[in-house]
């Protein structure tokens, strides 16, 4: 640290993202990407945009803004694109709290956000989940502060249902919940249906896990118009260029591309089911997940040992220094062939 660093970052403790290594080549089941590469669509758009890079790009996104509306059945001023859903999210904690609008998140949740509350300097509160993981709805239940929960939860995978979600939002109409559901496309009910009925519902979702386009950096909210005017407002006071041109045009081949799509979340779904039943063989503990990622634990081995006994074979997954979950493994959902390396390899280790 500087001695220039403003007081008011002296104390923040930055997120950590997962590892990235350049080192070797593993069987990388660390940060919940895509084990297939971008729609063949995706990446022509993007190379026939790179010709136009000496431009600017459409700090309204028009073309993709409008693709995406028309496809969630929503108008072209209910949805705002960003650099990638952390993005979006990080505006929603600007936009909406304040030291009279305190915000709530489940205590095992997405680390970044308690990054963003201390980035913004704003109180917050951790809520413990049920012992088995599930977030108790009951606690959610008319309290007066902004929410963030993501559905799929992570690192647990559980999903809350349509039903739930509703109750938390409607039970609060005076505080904005934010619904980030970055791994809503692998088998949970999205909130977008809700937007319109519900004006402090604002629902993020992000290209970077079923959409294969997390090097590219491309996320979103839906949500009423003055909610996305206020994020705009914030988009428009910080980067307004934060898509750029390749990434616009990667985004509406990936969102054109369907059938590609829907093949390959079928086949993560498919490949959660294959690995799950096979840990479930070795006489591992998965919760049930919704994402492209599960969470596993094998009574009496550490969790930071099984971490650490993979990566020394060349697979890596992720394990969090925290005592309630320091057991567990998460393990992205990969291609069918990586979860067998892995399940090997686990076979190997025990
Ligand atoms: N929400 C959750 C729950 C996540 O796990 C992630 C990915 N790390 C994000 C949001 C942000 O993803 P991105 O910025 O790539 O859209």
């Amino acid at each position: 640290m500087s001695k220039y660093l403003s007081e008011k970052y002296r104390s923040l403790t930055a997120y950590t993202p997962g590892e990235q290594p350049q080192d070797q080549k593993y069987v990388k089941l660390n940060t919940n990407e895509s084990p297939f590469p971008p729609s063949a669509y995706a990446q022509r758009l993007a190379r026939r945009a790179s010709g136009d890079l000496q431009l600017y790009s459409d700090p309204e996104c028009k073309a993709l803004v409008s693709f995406a509306a028309e496809k969630f059945g929503i108008s072209n001023d209910q949805i705002i694109f960003t650099n990638g859903s952390d993005e979006v999210l990080n505006f929603a904690f600007m936009a909406f709290c304040d030291k009279s609008r305190p915000v709530v998140f489940p205590q095992i949740t997405y680390g970044f956000y308690k990054v963003f509350a201390q980035l913004n300097n704003l109180p917050y509160e951790e809520i413990a989940l049920n012992n088995d993981f599930t977030i108790n709805v009951n606690d959610y239940i008319g309290i007066d502060k902004n929410i963030f929960i993501a559905n799929p939860n992570a690192p647990t995978g559980i999903a809350l249902s349509l039903e739930e979600i509703e109750k938390i939002v409607s039970s609060n109409p005076g505080r904005i919940v934010v619904i980030d559901e970055a791994y809503v496309d692998f088998g949970a009910e999205s909130a977008v249906k809700l937007v319109d009925k519900y004006e402090n519902l604002l629902v993020t979702q992000t290209f970077s896990k079923s959409r294969s386009l997390a090097g590219a950096r491309l996320g979103f909210g839906i949500a009423s118009k003055e909610i996305i005017d206020d994020l705009k407002l914030i988009k428009y006071s910080t980067n307004p260029y934060n898509i750029n041109m390749m990434t616009m045009y990667a985004g509406i081949g990936a969102l054109a591309d369907a059938e590609y799509f829907d093949k390959n979340c079928k086949t993560i779904e498919e490949n959660r089911q294959f690995t799950t039943d096979r840990l479930d063989e070795l006489g591992f503990i998965v919760l049930p997940s919704k994402a492209n990622f599960i969470f596993a634990k094998k009574d009496g081995l550490d969790g930071e040992k099984i971490y650490l006994d993979l990566k020394a074979r060349g697979v890596l997954v992720r394990h969090f220094d925290s005592d309630i979950i320091n057991d567990y493994i998460r393990i992205t959902i990969g291609s069918r062939e990586q979860m067998e390396i892995l399940i090997k390899t686990l076979e190997e280790i025990l």
